[in-house]
């Protein structure tokens, strides 16, 4: 399919989560094409751009800056330009700055035209292992307010459940999962599409040793087993 590129558009166009040739035709045509990209890290995008021989006008869009740039970005639309927005990685708006933009670029009625590719939750659920009808996606858990509590509703949770870990604290959240869950089956699947890909499968008590053998380094999905129907109700009636 042939696609020009309309005027007043905004595209949200997914990326590569690490291995730059994860992109598709699509993609590539509407990034070369757009009048301005919008990345989270344009120095990331630029590398991006770089390999596919595109050279556009960026424009910085992150979580700390996206108050002020979202009105921006509507301005550059209303005013009929085509602007392509891009995260650092993966699919604009899963667990990164798009939220804003897409909301203030509705209220004004511009069309939005999602390009679909990569997520790394996604990506970690395909190679699994674990049943993938039914799912659900907590992206980062909270750090210390609700975190408890959301342990303790996971419980009761039948579907697969998907969480996004900084190597920092893969340890301490499995720990946590450990003493709340029980020993449920997980996936720790590390630098997904990268040089260091890594997919562990297996029961938390014999993963969690083997972890802390070394330093967790890169970027992690944990998968975690829903709980058994049976596990489940008991939950419910604790
Ligand atoms: N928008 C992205 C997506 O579509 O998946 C997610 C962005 S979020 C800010 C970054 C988190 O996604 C990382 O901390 C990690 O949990 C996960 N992630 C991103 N790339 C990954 C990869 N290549 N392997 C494993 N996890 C990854």
């Amino acid at each position: 399919m042939s696609e020009s590129i309309r005027s007043g558009t905004l595209y949200l166009v997914a990326t590569p989560i690490g291995n730059l040739e994860d992109i598709t035709y699509r993609a590539v045509k509407v990034l070369a094409s757009v009048d301005l990209i919008a990345a989270e890290d344009t120095r990331k995008t630029k590398i991006l751009l770089d390999h596919y021989n595109i050279s556009k006008p960026m424009m910085s869009y992150y979580s700390y800056n996206e108050q002020v740039r979202a009105p921006q970005l509507v301005e550059k639309l209303i005013a009929g330009r085509s602007v392509a927005l891009v995260s650092d990685a993966g699919t604009p708006g899963i667990s990164d700055p798009a939220f804003h933009v897409v909301q203030q670029a509705l209220e004004q009625g511009i069309p939005i035209v999602p390009i679909p590719g990569p997520a790394a939750c996604i990506t970690a659920l395909m190679a699994g292992g674990l049943p993938t009808d039914r799912f659900v996606f907590e992206g980062f858990l909270p750090l210390k307010k609700g975190r408890k509590t959301k342990f303790e509703s996971m419980k009761s949770e039948s579907r697969t459940i998907i969480i996004y870990e900084s190597p920092h604290r893969i340890i301490k959240t499995l720990t946590d999962i450990q003493t709340t869950l029980g020993s449920r089956k997980v996936v720790v699947a590390r630098e997904l599409t990268k040089k260091f890909e890594e997919i562990v499968r297996g029961p938390i008590s014999s993963i969690l040793p083997e972890l802390e053998k070394k330093e967790p380094r890169g970027e992690y999905v944990l998968l975690i087993e829903g709980a058994s129907k049976h596990s489940a109700e008991d939950s419910e009636t604790d």
